[in-house]
């Protein structure tokens, strides 16, 4: 197969920061997808609709001029929201989601939340008014091995959350590990799960083989061979509770590249190539567009795109850097040949 078309896909898990690295991520985001769910984990946190709605603003000025793209926001769930704010975001045209994150877990979590319990209040209201959870499904003690984490959530908290909100639409953000997916698997149809391009293309090898490779460092952390079987099975299985979301996760490359480095891939620039590439892998082209068009935007009760893109069977090197500014960003892969690449309009 030498070209591909698919439906225009939808990014269901996307960073895209603010300021000047915003300007240089949305162009990407925007070239490739339709619409994306645009996470709240700014500093200072995007935790009221009001925030929600400048947000959008600033996405929508960075855009490319003519682009269609849009923006879907979601608010940071902290203990501080009001159950009066969860119903103003379900009516909002803008709000689309709501994200939790258990605090500390990842970049800019510092105020998630530490008593899930605590929440449950809010959770309840989320179920009434049918705003889906957005659940970044890992334990953050720190006595927890990183590898574990995961598993450690999905077996205490996400278990728990799931049988006390049996309406609430659950999407486990960035699943990493076969108990996850097991999880999703044997759950209802209000819990579906994302999966990102580097958690499908790469085991722990990929960051700690041969030297330390800071541009393949995320969190979740990426897991084993095994557990990298288990995803590309269930992203590939054509079963609708698993759906793209490439976390694409920008941050310059002197803070990658550093003694405490962050945590994130960046992989806008070429997401759907990149996932072009593991399904090919696998002989599951056919079972693309069901994951990165279809399946999202019927979990979040969208209409499906009617545009569709194309791909070519065309081998290209990924750049080394992208520029903000004086700065770069380093791109998934960067230096490295794709196979396909999206046809430019
Ligand atoms: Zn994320």
């Amino acid at each position: 197969m030498n070209k591909l078309t698919l439906i225009q896909p939808d990014d269901w898990h996307l960073h895209v920061r603010n300021g000047d690295i915003l300007k240089t991520v949305i162009a990407h985001s925007a070239k490739q997808f339709s619409r994306a769910i645009i996470m709240p984990n700014l500093n200072p946190a995007v935790i009221t609709v009001e925030n929600a709605i400048d947000y959008h603003k600033e996405i929508l000025l960075a855009l490319p001029a003519n682009s269609n793209f849009t923006p879907l926001m979601t608010l940071y769930l902290t203990t501080e929201l009001s159950q009066d704010e969860v119903k103003k975001a379900a009516e909002s045209d803008l709000i689309h989601a709501i994200k939790l994150y258990p605090a500390g877990a990842t970049t800019n979590s510092d105020s998630g939340v530490s008593d899930l319990k605590a929440i449950y209040p809010i959770l309840e209201t989320m179920e009434q008014v049918d705003l889906p959870l957005l659940i970044h499904g890992e334990v953050t003690h720190q006595d927890c091995d990183i590898f574990d984490r995961e598993k450690v959530f999905v077996e205490s908290s996400l278990n728990d959350i799931v049988k006390n909100f049996p309406n609430l639409r659950i999407v486990v953000e960035h699943v990493t590990t076969k108990e996850a997916v097991d999880f999703v698997l044997a759950a209802s149809n209000k819990v579906a799960a994302s999966i990102t391009p580097q958690h499908l293309l790469f085991n722990r090898n990929a960051i700690l083989a041969g030297g330390i490779r800071p541009h393949n460092y995320c969190l979740p952390i990426i897991k084993r061979e095994y557990h990298r079987q288990a995803l590309i099975k269930a992203a590939s299985s054509g079963n609708p509770k698993f759906f793209l979301g490439t976390d694409s996760a920008p941050h310059l490359t002197g803070a990658k590249e550093n003694s405490c480095g962050c945590a994130g891939c960046y992989s806008a620039y070429a997401a759907i190539e990149l996932y072009a590439e593991v399904f090919e892998q696998v002989n599951a082209l056919d079972k693309l567009e069901g994951f990165a068009s279809i399946f999202g935007a019927d979990f979040y009760k969208l209409p499906r795109n009617t545009k569709s893109i194309t791909l070519h069977k065309q081998s290209w090197t990924v750049p080394e850097s992208y520029k903000v500014n004086d700065k770069t960003i380093t791109p998934l892969k960067a230096g490295e040949n794709l196979n396909w690449k999206l046809q430019c309009c």
